[in-house]
């Protein structure tokens, strides 16, 4: 268990290197652990239009159900920043988690000093718009 949480937060931390974030400046990491046991990982993407930046975590989830198919949940989330306070998902991002995690998913902010604050998905977006409002 332990070991797995390590890696994934190595994932997070790590792939703050691949950001490009010429505009912001703030190089972010994100993983994502699926029930299956598959892990991806991402880094914002920024873009000169602004309007087509991507965050990091994103980019981990649509990596991850790009090869995987939506019946597999995010048993747990990383966002990794460089930040005193680590930042938290945004709501865009909140949004398309709604769709792949369970309320009890294990969402993780984190920085390279090694602060962890630890929530639960249903904690960070109470009244998520979910599939089933769409009776999906
Ligand atoms: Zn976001």
């Amino acid at each position: 268990m332990s070991t797995s949480k390590n890696n994934l937060n190595q994932m997070a931390l790590a792939n703050m290197a691949f950001s490009h974030s010429p505009y912001s400046n703030k190089k972010i990491g994100a993983s994502v652990l699926l029930s299956n046991g598959k892990s991806y990982s991402g880094c914002n993407i920024e873009n000169a239009s602004y309007g087509g930046t991507v965050c990091a975590e994103r980019v981990a989830i649509w990596k991850a159900y790009s090869e995987n198919l939506s019946e597999v949940k995010i048993q747990e989330v990383v966002v990794a920043s460089n930040e005193a306070s680590p930042w938290p998902p945004c709501g865009f991002c909140r949004q398309v988690m709604a769709e792949f995690c369970t309320p009890e998913t294990t969402v993780r902010l984190i920085n390279p000093a090694g602060l962890e604050i630890v929530f639960i998905f249903k904690n960070l977006f109470p009244e998520a718009f979910k599939p089933e409002h769409l009776n999906k």
